[in-house]
């Protein structure tokens, strides 16, 4: 189990454990994290992995609206933990290109240790500025984080849960090839020429990584998830997820019976759903790839097809 470290006198040591949502974008993972993050014992944190690139990006903001620097949240983050040297770091461990050293255990002393100590006292200023035991990762596994729900384990020595968010294929090359991704949106990153294609691809390899890497994990730290589940049986399936990373989900289905709404907290990247303050559950979910013209779908159901029948689709 690993330790959260507290200086001396703020009392005994905790147990914090990171509930890691790996997957492809667009599955659903913003939502889910906003909902585990209204739990008196869970801090969502949303894309982490991603913060250090933000701190010093001042077009982007933390989910409260403010930048990083004045929002409550993170402000009082040690100073240096974020330079860019240490985003670097992150990045070297965890990308997919260091998957081999990672898997071979082949990731240096030094960096290894450079690495632990980025990591934990990230989580510990976390958990300590929110009395949370548990912080919501939802930095996924495309692009530079391919490794870090691995690395966190392996190299941090971190108690992670990993909660594999699927989603219906057809629905998130849609949700890709129609609305754009969510950087080209905000103007921060260029559309691409094939959007169809390349979320088919980015979906499917995103996926299959996962599903290998899943198999370093222990058994019992890994739970694949369908986002259409979250939606039509929120709370079944929160009571999954709270029997899988051990936490009471009382208070997430006193909410979700009141119709409450969720809360947004102080979430790193995702989409625009974050802006929006409080968020509602719909349960109405449109019939997958409607949305695409012919060959589009016919492209997804030759290169993912196989993989959209594997998680139940
Ligand atoms: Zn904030």
């Amino acid at each position: 189990m690993a330790r959260v470290a507290r200086k001396a006198g703020e009392g005994v040591d905790r147990v914090g454990k990171i509930l890691y949502i790996a997957g492809y974008g667009r599955s659903g993972s913003t939502l889910l994290s906003i909902m585990l993050g209204n739990h008196p014992g869970i801090v969502d944190v949303g894309e982490v992995a991603f913060l250090a690139g933000e701190w010093v990006d001042t077009r982007r903001t933390c989910a409260c609206g403010q930048p990083y620097r004045s929002c409550p949240f993170w402000k009082d983050l040690p100073p240096g933990l974020l330079e860019p040297e240490q985003a670097a770091l992150l990045r070297r461990v965890e990308r997919a290109r260091s998957l081999p050293r990672l898997l071979s255990n082949r990731i240096s002393p030094e960096q290894g240790r450079a690495y632990r100590a980025v990591v934990s006292e990230l989580c510990d200023y976390v958990l300590r500025r929110s009395s949370a035991s548990i912080l919501v990762d939802a930095s996924k596994s495309a692009r530079n984080a391919t490794g870090r729900f691995l690395a966190l384990a392996r190299v941090a020595g971190q108690d992670v849960y990993v909660l594999h968010l699927v989603r219906n294929g057809l629905a998130v090359v849609e949700s890709r090839a129609v609305t754009g991704s969510n950087l080209a949106l905000q103007g921060i990153e260029h559309k691409t020429r094939f959007p169809a294609l390349q979320a088919t691809l980015g979906w499917v390899s995103t996926n299959l990584l996962v599903l290998l890497l899943a198999r370093f994990v222990p058994t019992e730290r890994y739970l694949r998830l369908r986002y259409e589940d979250l939606v039509a049986e929120p709370a079944t399936t929160l009571r999954r997820i709270a029997g899988f990373a051990g936490f009471d989900p009382a208070p997430l289905l006193r909410r979700l019976e009141q119709g409450e709404g969720f809360r947004v907290g102080h979430e790193v990247g995702g989409n625009r759903l974050r802006h929006s303050g409080v968020v509602h559950l719909h349960r109405e979910l449109p019939q997958a790839g409607a949305r695409l013209n012919r060959a589009q779908r016919l492209l997804f159901t030759l290169l993912g097809g196989w993989l959209n029948r594997l998680f139940g689709y």
